[in-house]
């Protein structure tokens, strides 16, 4: 009993202190996450850790001792979601992914996650699904609960702890490495439907939200991509998920493991760069969702092959990736957020957003993507992802109208989780 106490003390007394319990929030204009259009002389009223009122300035009582917070010149939205992050990365024009998971002790990895969350927070992202800590075993648990309980600021975290592969179908190596050497792997190695399903239960039992498994990689005779899991061991993997209440994300890029995926019952498919306009189909008719990560490629491409932004034209895989994108968009496939960020710098969440229009989205369809739709693919629609009464207060506030210019993201100006302030035009982080 004593040990809960304690807990909940911590869980209360949050990093940004103490929250007052009424807050007025008075920006230019409010979107709430339903329709394509900004209000303007609107209010939120935020009491507590929910939002207890929004509408027109003048239709909002406020309670006495209410906090105003003037928001001149920007729009506020619903708090960010990124559906597919990695915490535990950084760039690899920074540190190679190899000589990230080889060399960096775990210990030192968790420090620069918590760095992590505190600038994703501060841009406005107030929840991430982290798909994996790439070697790190089960320390986004650690992040995940820190955050929980105050002791570091971050965002909403939805984990899949060390995500699944198959066996030798990961990095580090063995392709490329000496053979006799025993490496550590990126992903929990698993062959075989009951290994499969044990590896499941491991990690939801250890803290995972999410399973990750990784349904193609860089396994075939040239090192092209191909399937990874046989059929009998992705449904394994997927069943035995489902029967525990979680869903499964799949890493897939080719066609043949984006089909493979979504025929074992994925409830997401991440990257899908080389999947065909008839595997969309099967996409959309078995309502998959779809997270397109095309910052990935754009970082990619720019750190290994020479790609400059804004002087070069779009590489072949960025090519690729955009066409991917074009086709899901065009049938009407559930597109969610999810930019793989880690592979590029954390707090440049923005990115994504940014690049779904550069590839043919509207800024609003970008902003649902980020927002509404994404909670939906949490299934936390009830809780978050829209301004509306009764919903928790994840807000963020942007520089100018993001509904209008997609690159107005990149210009945070406020920024409260739970009805906890992390960032107003004043106080700046
Ligand atoms: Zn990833």
């Amino acid at each position: 009993m004593l040990c809960t106490l304690v807990l909940s003390t911590v869980a209360s007394a949050s990093w940004a202190g103490a929250p007052p319990h009424d807050y007025l929030l008075l920006p230019d204009r409010v979107w709430t996450g339903d329709g394509n259009t900004a209000h303007t002389d609107w209010a939120v009223l935020v009491h507590n850790d929910s939002i207890a009122a929004v509408g027109p300035k003048a239709s909002i009582q406020t309670p006495a001792d209410t906090q105003r917070i003037e928001l001149p010149g920007a729009t506020l939205t619903p708090g960010l979601i990124d559906l597919h992050s990695h915490l535990f990365l950084h760039p690899y024009n920074e540190t190679l992914w190899n000589d990230q998971v080889l060399k960096e002790p775990t210990d030192y990895r968790t420090l620069e996650a918590a760095a992590h969350a505190r600038v994703t927070l501060l841009s406005g992202f107030t929840t991430l699904r982290d798909l994996g800590t790439e070697g790190a075993g089960y320390a986004d648990v650690s992040i995940k609960r820190a955050i929980d309980d105050g002791l570091i600021p971050g965002p909403r975290m939805f984990i899949a702890t060390r995500a699944i592969v198959a066996n030798a179908s990961y990095g580090p190596g063995p392709r490329g490495f000496r053979p006799d050497l025993d490496l550590p792997s990126g992903a929990q190695e698993v062959s075989g439907v009951d290994a499969a399903m044990r590896a499941v239960r491991e990690q939801a039992a250890h803290g995972a939200d999410w399973i990750k498994l990784y349904a193609d990689y860089r396994v075939g005779p040239d090192g092209g991509t191909a399937p990874t899991f046989t059929a009998a061991e992705l449904k394994a993997i997927v069943d035995t998920a489902h029967l525990i209440g979680r869903p499964v994300a799949a890493h897939a890029a080719s066609d043949a493991g984006v089909r493979m995926a979504v025929e074992a019952g994925v409830d997401s498919v991440e990257h899908g760069y080389g999947a065909s306009e008839s595997t969309f189909k099967l996409i959309k008719q078995h309502g998959t969702a779809y997270e397109p990560t095309l910052t990935a490629v754009d970082a990619t491409e720019e750190y290994f092959d020479h790609y400059r932004p804004g002087q070069d034209p779009p590489t072949a895989k960025m090519r690729e990736a955009e066409h991917a994108f074009r086709t899901a968009l065009k049938l009407g496939v559930t597109i969610g957020n999810g930019s793989d960020v880690g592979v590029f710098a954390h707090g440049t969440n923005w990115r994504e957003p940014v690049a779904m229009v550069r590839d043919g989205m509207t800024a609003p369809q970008a902003l649902h993507a980020a927002t509404d739709v994404a909670a939906k693919i949490l299934r936390q629609q009830d809780h978050f992802g829209r301004i509306a009464v009764g919903m928790r207060a994840d807000l963020a506030a942007f520089a100018g109208d993001p509904t209008a210019h997609i690159d107005d993201l990149a210009h945070p100006v406020f920024v409260m989780k739970d009805g906890t302030l992390y960032r107003t035009p004043n106080e700046k982080p």
